[in-house]
């Protein structure tokens, strides 16, 4: 069995993902940062830890390979296919707040992945406290030898792709990033596709 989604530019989305199943966030017209939060699907307040999941595979990006890991110190789910390389999971997501301190103050009007996040969220009973640091799929940024973090320009290609195989049942919660002031989404936010099989 097989569902697609379709996210347009700029937009939210959430599905629930069944242990075994595994979903396919597709980057349809390439460098598109998908801003991604897992919760526990019957439990929400057990969600994804970007720290545990960095600390458990004792490296920053996320890849092929890469288990993600809950606030439990549970694996939600895996990372079993990576057409792009590489993932972000330190920079967290946008935010009207920090577009103005980033960008200025006539930015502090423009939509935000922060937004997009409550307003999923509020339709699961949970609120912007609920908002973790969370995964960036297809965002590009490097951490260079001294510890200096860079968001650079996207180097996903149209049509790749992440596979990500869940252990447990989860609740998937993604913010299409709204960002046109720095590269992430090549300045110009376009649609991306969920496939969710199994
Ligand atoms: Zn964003």
């Amino acid at each position: 069995m097989e569902h697609v989604f379709d996210i347009p530019a700029e937009k939210p989305w959430s599905g629930i993902v069944r242990a075994g199943q595994t979903i396919r966030i597709i980057d349809s017209h390439g460098q598109q940062a998908v801003d991604t939060l897992f919760y526990n699907a019957h439990d929400f307040s057990e969600r994804y830890s970007a720290q545990d999941t960095m600390r458990a595979q004792g490296a920053a990006y996320i890849t092929t390979g890469t288990r993600l890991m809950s606030s439990e110190g549970r694996v939600m789910l895996i990372l079993t296919a990576d057409s792009a390389g590489r993932h972000d999971t330190s920079a967290g997501c946008c935010s009207c707040e920090s577009n103005t301190v980033r960008f200025g103050h006539d930015t502090r009007y423009l939509h935000a992945c922060r937004e997009n996040f409550i307003l999923e969220l509020a339709r699961h009973g949970m609120s912007k406290r609920d908002i973790v640091p969370n995964i960036n799929f297809f965002m590009n940024v490097p951490i260079s030898p001294d510890g200096a973090m860079t968001i650079d320009d996207g180097i996903s290609s149209p049509g790749d792709h992440v596979d990500l195989l869940a252990e447990m049942d989860v609740l998937c919660v993604i913010s299409n990033c709204p960002q046109v002031n720095n590269p992430c989404n090549g300045f110009d936010p376009s649609p991306v596709r969920v496939i969710i099989r199994g």
